[in-house]
């Protein structure tokens, strides 16, 4: 675990630092702590560092002390010997300066006090704080490796080591204790002498420890929830990544977003360690995780960065044109001046090269120095201050053309060089640098809405900054009404008998009232695929929704329920001729979806009015089983044979009155829905018999803390922009999921517990049979034990059923209270496709329905 500046400097922070160590004891896990040094200690140390004069370096060493004589008088800790030691070392060190020692070696010695100051006073803390903590110097466990071509500078201040998993140090911690504390940004090299790793290294040093150790995972703590679409405080609408795998991550580190230390991915990629960043001070956000490979619909621009402080030198020659050997000539004055070059572009008689500060140490004088030497081989000039603008994501190339109106945003500026990188993770372009921080929001605001941000997925893009920390504006934990008014009759309920589904009809309502206010939309049907209770039924009907089945039970559960002028759909998928024959008998609208209905069965529909569901050849949702859209999909006909249905059609007698599509569900973004709306009705206007287009539903309810829930006026006004240019066709939705999820609960009674390893087991009496959406989707309920809410949740549990399947698995890594046998659980938002999907598997009792009214 890896705490940066922020994240250590104040005591509040050092209280969460022990809660979230003190959870991964409770794991079971061992944990090295790595620490940076307090905020602004290392900026302030450097400026010691350049500062000749004697009597203010010592001035300037004792300031710094004070800093951590007031963090430690907070803590009411006395100043431990370990932290005296450092201290009277630094003012040492501030009295004599660089003597004989040199003065690079010198700096990095001076410097490496900030994480040697803090890392003692954080051992300190936690053990007086009742967590036993050994303080670990790092410099006797990452050996600094000398490169080729390292100059002296790279070498003490740059540095890197060679991370191999070293069974040996586990041993040696083994024997040690359970909870260590070491320094980042440090490391020794081979002559004994103290080194850094560069500027932002502690998140490196973390990385180096989970190699060595080959730890479970390195978990990255700082002061945002995660890397996002782009640096947050710059551009508050940026997305939070929620899984990236080593390449992307990597990129948009290298590529400018501080968030994690360039260095700090390749160390974890052989041992496939896996990353997690996370906010200290909100340790309840998801963060990101970074793993080996991320699965994905459709290629993505990942996120945008940019890296100011870029320096261009461009090379001039009229005899370079194919000469031989004269880009070797160039690059040798680079390697000779110990620079490393970033981006590359050249033509007949020039070549333009990029220095990056985060690579280089660049001052004025390394590059004056470049330049006098270039300046024998060809004309040079220098550009600069500079700034590197850069779009990543995986199959850049294959994103071109969505990214047309971003490009023109850079016709408006100077653009000095394009870049496109040889892996396909990235492009990039370098302009001026007073230029980027109003270009920088604009540009990832185009990226959304020209859809090459594919901020509708919502598996990988989570919610904006803005969402989790702008203006309060965070989502209301879901549906409380099990938490607060109904908890005592739903403890009863579980007391008298489980499993149980619970249903809150003013939920109901209340959420079919929110899609009533959608203005735009004529009429609304609810998916009852999702939850066919009677009592559901009727209350959606009273609300004035119709309904859309898929089936003939479906068909006959809504008859049996509803009164006679409730609008029917029936929107089968592969379903057999007897299904269409009798729907035919019922005041049922029928959808088509396929060329072979008509082909085979077309006298069924002479002279009927149908709905034509199509593929728009994309599918959207929280996971690849839920995506409905695209050749990977079943679902619709396919746009290129709309022609030939519209044949068949005619020849039948049959008139397309209306158009469909549904691309999936748990969708977040408005948008989406402007978009469908917009392609249907581009292509009802090539038909004529149109009358109306279903849009679908899919209409997504958060689940994760933290995810913004939809903003339906948001949505009401991207329906009515869309209709606004099409006002002669109606507007249908058919919402499922977002009408029943929160409305329901599964109750469960406590089985059974079991510890392995550093796993915990609590067992339920229901599991996959009762709710199977956890094992098919990856689903994440909320997961309570209702006896105990009101107790600290000291425990991390996996949540498992008694079903005979390693799948039975209802919730990972949940903190609840310690529980016992009987204590009535309960899983949230198990409304929507919880009953309806259960099975007798296994024999065990299905979960019986009860109404609340
Ligand atoms: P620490 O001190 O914990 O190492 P840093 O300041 O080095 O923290 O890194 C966290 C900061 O990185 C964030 O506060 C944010 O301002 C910045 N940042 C830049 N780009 C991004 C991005 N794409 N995602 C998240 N944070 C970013
Ligand atoms: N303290 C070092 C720095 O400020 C290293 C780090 O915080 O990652 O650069
Ligand atoms: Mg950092």
């Amino acid at each position: 675990m890896k705490f940066g500046g922020t994240s250590v400097a104040t005591l509040p922070r050092w209280q969460n630092i022990r809660e979230l160590v003190a959870s991964r004891r409770a794991e079971g896990a061992r944990v090295l702590v790595v620490v940076s040094a307090l905020t602004g200690i290392t900026d302030a140390l450097k400026q010691m560092c350049a500062q000749e004069d004697k009597g203010k370096r010592v001035e300037a060493a004792r300031a710094i002390a004070q800093r951590h004589y007031d963090l430690l008088d907070h803590m009411q800790l006395a100043v431990p010997a370990t932290l005296a030691e450092r201290l009277s070392e630094l003012a040492m060190l501030a009295e004599d300066g660089p003597g004989a020692m040199g003065e690079l070696a010198w700096a990095a010695l001076v410097q490496a006090h900030g994480e040697l100051m803090s890392s003692a006073l954080g051992a300190a803390f936690l053990s007086h704080a009742g967590l036993p903590t050994e303080w670990l110097d790092a410099r006797d466990c990452l050996a600094a490796v000398a490169l080729p071509n390292q100059n002296e500078r790279t070498k003490l201040l740059s540095a890197m080591v060679e991370a191999r998993p070293d069974p040996a140090l586990n041993a040696r911690l083994a024997e040690l204790g359970e909870v260590f504390i070491t320094q980042g940004f440090i490391a020794r090299e081979a002559q004994g002498r103290t080194v850094l790793l560069g500027r932002g290294g502690s998140d490196t040093s973390a990385s180096y420890f989970g190699a060595l150790l080959k730890a479970q995972r390195v978990e990255i703590w700082t002061d945002v929830a995660g890397m996002f679409t782009a640096n947050p405080r710059q551009v508050p609408g940026a997305r939070l990544l929620q899984r990236l795998d080593y390449e992307e991550a990597q990129e948009i580190a290298s590529t400018g977003a501080k968030v994690l230390h360039p260095r700090c991915l390749s160390p974890l990629r052989e041992p496939r360690v896996p990353m997690l960043i996370k906010d200290t001070n909100r340790p309840e956000l998801e963060g990101t995780v970074i793993g080996p490979e991320v699965r994905e619909h459709a290629p993505s621009v990942k996120a945008i960065s940019a890296r100011k402080g870029i320096t261009l030198v461009s090379m001039e020659s009229v005899g370079m044109w194919q000469q031989v050997g004269f880009l070797a000539d160039v690059f040798a004055q680079f390697k000779q001046h110990g620079l490393s070059v970033d981006l590359i572009g050249s033509a007949e008689t020039n070549v333009t090269v990029s220095l990056d500060p985060t690579e280089n140490l660049l001052d004025s004088d390394a590059i004056a120095a470049l330049a006098s030497d270039l300046a024998k081989v060809c004309r040079v000039k220098v550009i600069a201050p500079c700034a590197a603008i850069t779009l990543v994501g995986r199959g850049m190339r294959s994103m071109l053309h969505t990214l047309s109106g971003v490009l023109a945003e850079f016709g408006q500026i100077r653009v000095h060089l394009i870049s496109q990188s040889s892996n396909n993770l990235n492009l990039t372009f370098v302009v001026d640098e007073n230029v980027v921080d109003d270009l920088l929001p604009h540009l990832h605001e185009l990226l959304i809405a020209a859809g090459a941000l594919r901020t509708d997925d919502s598996a990988l893009f989570g919610p904006s900054w803005q969402a989790l920390y702008g203006s309060g504006e965070v989502a209301a934990p879901a549906a409380s009404w099990w938490r607060t008014a109904e908890r005592e009759r739903l403890l009863r309920l579980g007391a008298e008998r489980t499993p149980r589904y619970v249903y809150h009809l003013p939920t109901v309502r209340q959420q079919a009232r929110e899609l009533k206010s959608l203005g735009a939309v004529d009429r609304l049907h609810y998916a009852v695929k999702a939850n066919t209770h009677p009592a559901i039924l009727k209350a959606l009907a009273e609300e004035g929704f119709g309904f859309e089945c898929v089936s003939p039970g479906e068909l006959k559960a809504v008859l049996a329920a509803v009164p006679e002028s409730a609008p029917l759909l029936f929107t089968p998928n592969f379903a057999p001729r007897a299904d269409y024959e009798w729907a035919l008998t019922t005041r049922a609208t029928i959808s088509l979806d396929a060329l072979y209905q008509l082909e085979n069965w077309g006298e069924l529909f002479r002279g009927r009015e149908i709905v034509l569901r199509v593929d728009l050849g994309r599918g959207l949702g929280h996971h690849e089983k839920v995506r409905t859209g695209g050749s990977g999909s079943k679902f619709g006909l396919p746009v290129e044979l709309v022609d030939s249905f519209l044949r068949l059609a005619d020849a039948h007698g049959v008139i397309v009155r209306g158009l469909h599509a549904h691309l999936g569900s748990g969708i977040l973004d408005e948008g989406h829905w402007g978009e469908v709306y917009g392609q249907l009705a581009s292509l009802a206007e090539r038909i004529g018999s149109v009358a109306f287009l279903d849009i679908g539903g899919g209409l997504g309810v958060p689940s994760h803390p933290g995810e913004a829930r939809l903003d339906i006026a948001a949505l009401d006004r991207v329906l009515r922009s869309v209709k606004a240019a099409y006002p002669h066709y109606q507007l249908w939705m058919e919402p499922g999921r977002y009408l029943v999820a929160d409305a329901g609960v599964l109750l469960a009674r406590v089985t059974q517990q079991k510890g392995k390893g550093s796993w915990r087991y609590l067992g339920v009496d229901t599991g996959m049979n009762s709710l199977i959406r956890p094992a098919l989707y990856e689903a994440w309920h909320e997961i309570v034990n209702l006896t105990r809410l009101d107790e600290p949740a000291t425990g991390l549990f996996q949540v498992v059923g008694p079903i005979c399947e390693s799948g039975d698995v209802l919730g990972t890594d949940r903190r609840l209270p310690e529980a016992q046998e009987g204590d009535v659980v309960l899983v949230a938002q198990a409304g929507a496709y919880g009953k309806v999907m259960s099975s007798p598997y296994n024999m065990r009792d299905e979960a019986e329905e009860v109404i609340l009214d």
